[in-house]
């Protein structure tokens, strides 16, 4: 079976790694070449159960950091909820990792085995029932038997193959940022948040990674430290201590949320995988565990295929599990971004007192039953 994989993020480098001893796997990036991008990624434990499968989660043990708790305070600081996360330890204890170093490890696994082509795109992509025809960026032209579109949110292979109408900024602009190797800052996810603006700070082992949210849809200005210095005036002085730590602005990393929300997974040979299919909000941390679990339901019905002719069946035995996991994800991240994600600064007040009394098993056991649920 020939197949091609455009974009070798998470999902397709695990992809890749997975077929690589019973397909001709060929995987192309944009990127011209493998780099150290990125911040912090989560990994829970059904990310971590594939990473197993394919051999690489003790990589990511040595330097991956166990979040021990979460906490919601409102914009002064003040506790509103805070939960454990022992909820989730028998699924394995969720870990904040570099993407560098779980990009590493599941580049590292694919091999040699899978031809890889870097600072390569589409220009034309015909599928059709028995395969899909490409012609690449550097004008080079093949067929294959399937075509995987694991190339993230602007996928352009999701834009080619099922229109443009998929992608929807839904009001929230994030920017995020490391602190200094030693900076002081909770041992846990702390979020503070109150009337459209949010701050998230992840620890990892020696530093840390900021996420500030506005749900006005900003553009970055041109300076951004004194941009967020200023959106975030009237929050406590640890947010404002956190912007002045930042060394070096332009690596400030700013961008706007966005949803896909398709019905589709798969036209004719053509199919998608991770955040080209259902990018969705960033409150759970859970899109690359999403995309690895994509990754190997895929493989999974690939391999029961027999011949060519059978690729169909698979792709439909895989939209079928993914959209039913996929729903139910969308649900829990809904429900938990509606209760931490409030626009207005008068709902906030009545946000924070119901979230005082509601017991913390209210937004923990909707991540357990995520974990839990059979893929
Ligand atoms: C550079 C980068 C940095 C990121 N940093 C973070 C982070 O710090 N924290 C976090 O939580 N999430 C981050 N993400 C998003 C996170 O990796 C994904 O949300 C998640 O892992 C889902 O994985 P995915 O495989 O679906 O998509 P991604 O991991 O986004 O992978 C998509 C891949 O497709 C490639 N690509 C895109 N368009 C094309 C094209 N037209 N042709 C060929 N290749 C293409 C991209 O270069 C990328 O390698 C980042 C994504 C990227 C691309």
């Amino acid at each position: 079976m020939k197949i091609l994989i455009v974009g070798g993020g998470m999902g397709g480098t695990a992809l890749a790694s997975f077929l690589k001893d019973r397909a001709d796997v060929t995987l192309i990036d944009k990127a011209p070449k493998w780099g150290n991008i990125g911040y912090a990624i989560a990994l829970w434990g059904n990310g971590r159960k594939i990473l197993r499968e394919l051999g690489v989660e003790h990589e990511l043990l040595k330097d991956g950091y166990k979040i021990p708790w979460n906490v919601l305070a409102d914009k002064d600081g003040d506790v509103l909820t805070r939960f454990s996360f022992n909820a989730f330890k028998p699924y394995g204890e969720t870990l904040v990792v570099t993407r560098t170093a779980l990009h590493t490890a599941l580049i590292k696994s694919m091999g040699k085995d899978v031809t890889t082509r870097l600072g390569l795109t589409i220009d034309k992509l015909r599928a059709h029932k028995q395969g899909a025809d490409v012609t690449f960026s550097d004008g080079s032209k093949d067929s294959f038997d399937l075509v995987v579109g694991a190339d993230g949110v602007h996928s352009q292979v999701r834009d080619m193959v099922f229109g443009k109408d998929y992608l929807s900024y839904y009001g929230w602009s994030v920017w995020v940022f490391w602190t200094p190797k030693g900076f002081p800052q909770p041992r846990g996810v702390f979020e503070h948040a109150a009337g459209g603006k949010l701050c998230f700070t992840y620890p990892m082992k020696d530093s840390g990674v900021v996420m500030l949210a506005t749900a006005e849809s900003s553009n970055a200005k041109e300076n951004k430290k004194v941009q967020l210095s200023e959106l975030f005036k009237n929050f406590e002085d640890s947010i404002a201590n956190m912007v002045d730590s930042i060394e070096d602005p332009e690596h400030i990393f700013h961008d706007r949320l966005v949803h896909i929300d398709m019905p589709d997974w798969y036209k004719d040979r053509v199919v998608l995988l991770g955040d080209a299919q259902h990018a969705s909000s960033p409150i759970t941390g859970m899109g690359a565990s999403m995309a690895l679990e994509d990754a190997f339901v895929l493989q999974d019905e690939l391999k029961k295929v027999q011949s060519t002719d059978e690729i169909s069946e698979a792709l439909a035995s895989y939209a079928k599990r993914r959209g039913r996991r996929v729903r139910s994800f969308r649900k829990a991240s809904h429900t938990i971004e509606r209760w931490l994600m409030v626009r207005s600064p008068w709902l906030t007040p009545f946000r924070n007192l119901f979230v005082r009394l509601i017991p913390p098993s209210f937004f923990t056991k909707r991540i357990e039953k995520l974990l839990k649920e059979k893929l």
